[in-house]
């Protein structure tokens, strides 16, 4: 008996010097970040190691081996989470000396993976959207559709107003910008984008991006508004006021980076060229001068639709100091819904016909002005102006997907396009027959 003891206690010591001996690393934190250009996870570690990784499905996760390491972080849980990571959690690794991680995503996303230091950071990006690089004196190429971004405001640990029987707004504009979306969608030659598709949070900042990333041609932010006493009703459209467009045009200005992003290959040729601040000064205000036009008209048509099927707080625009609204190359407005903080409104907002009718107006709104003044290189635009129609190639495109939407045989398109098989690639245009 006594014997045995000793045994057991020689071996447990022998095991903890073991693994005391191989595991010299230790993970201090994990953290999760939203960049412009999608999610990133790092993980804090006291040196680096040469880590491995593998992908799983059911759910789309990411598993990351540390060899010899120790350590423990707080899981990053969905209610802190963004719109493509899920959770980062640990797991039990195959050989008891590895850490694992593992990072759960909402949808099959692509990845890199590095250090920098000792950080461990895995990059999560947004998908780039498919268009062809641009050369000097190129014309810029479009999707052939209009893109409308929706954002949905608040979400997550946000939830904007509460109204007061506990109807919280972040829910109640998610669904409306769905409903939009759906209608938007079912419309040929306009797409939806939504910046938020669930219940999460984005910085009122970051919209603009998102909506820039998607090529969108408009952005509309979707709320509902409140106030402390409960008598005010009634729907409103907002624009950004000048002071702050101007300081947002002074910002922009000083970040040169973003010049060409801002326009297109305007702003790369002269990125190219030796750059003349005085040029990019009235290109980008002409740019946000005529983004805010835009805003303005859409709003006005936004506004007449709205006055249809619900009462109006405000008959006319009103401008307003919103950071989602300061993409001096984007139109934008924010739609208040209606007052939330109304008992009789809350209930109109809780009832789903009220929804979809709010829908149907936001939704002709963006018809009525893109019909109005359709974006150079759109369907909307060669069917207005009596153009030949062409079709952009994007992910996820076949020549039968293309003919059904424009309503022609595949064989029609081959012969007008001399094509002599059925490969076809993304930013490629096809020429439309006209029916
Ligand atoms: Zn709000």
């Amino acid at each position: 008996m006594r014997q045995l003891k000793v045994y057991v206690l020689a071996s447990t010591l022998y095991w903890c010097c073991c693994v005391a001996a191989l595991a010299q690393t230790t993970l201090s934190n994990a953290t999760l970040k939203l960049t412009s250009q999608g999610t990133r996870v790092e993980f804090s570690l006291s040196e680096p190691v040469k880590h491995s990784y593998f992908t799983l499905q059911n759910p789309h996760r990411l598993v990351i081996d540390l060899p010899n390491t120790r350590g423990q972080f707080s899981v990053i849980t969905e209610r802190k989470t963004d719109r493509l990571v899920q959770k980062v959690r640990t797991s039990t690794p195959k050989k008891p000396s590895d850490f694992r991680v593992v990072i759960e995503t909402r949808a099959k996303e692509d990845f890199t993976i590095g250090w920098t230091g000792t950080t461990l950071w895995v990059q999560f990006s947004d998908p780039p959207p498919s268009v062809p690089k641009l050369s000097v004196g190129q014309q810029p190429q479009r999707p052939t559709d209009i893109i409308i971004a929706l954002d949905a405001g608040h979400g997550g640990r946000d939830p904007g107003s509460v109204g007061p029987t506990g109807t919280y707004e972040k829910h109640i504009v998610l669904s409306i910008a769905k409903k939009v979306a759906e209608r938007i969608n079912a419309t040929p030659g306009l797409r939806a984008v939504l910046t938020r598709t669930d219940d999460y949070y984005i910085k009122p900042s970051q919209r603009p991006e998102i909506a820039r990333q998607k090529m969108a041609d408009l952005l509309i932010s979707i709320h509902a508004d409140a106030f402390t006493t409960p008598q005010p009703s009634g729907a409103s459209v907002w624009l950004l006021n000048n002071r702050r467009a101007n300081s947002e045009l002074a910002k922009w200005l000083r970040n040169t980076e973003k010049h060409s992003e801002l326009l297109g290959g305007a702003g790369k040729i002269l990125e190219e060229t030796e750059e003349d601040e005085f040029l990019m000064r009235t290109l980008l205000d002409m740019q946000t001068e005529s983004s805010q036009q835009s805003s303005y008209q859409i709003s006005k048509k936004m506004l007449s639709e709205l006055d249809k099927v619900t009462k109006l707080h405000k008959k006319s625009p009103q401008h307003a100091s919103l950071a989602v609204l300061t993409a001096p190359d984007i139109p934008s407005i924010l739609v208040e819904v209606g007052f939330i903080s109304n008992p009789r409104e809350e209930k109109n907002l809780n009832w789903a016909a009220h929804r979809e009718r709010l829908a149907d107006s936001i939704h002709k709104g963006i018809v009525n002005f893109f019909r109005a003044s359709p974006p150079e290189g759109t369907l909307w635009a060669m069917q207005k102006y009596n153009q030949p129609v062409e079709h952009m190639v994007s992910t996820g495109d076949s020549l039968s997907r293309i003919a059904q939407r424009y309503r022609v045989s595949v064989n029609a398109i081959k012969q007008h396009n001399r094509l002599k098989s059925d490969v076809i690639r993304v930013g490629q245009r096809l020429k439309i027959p006209q029916g």
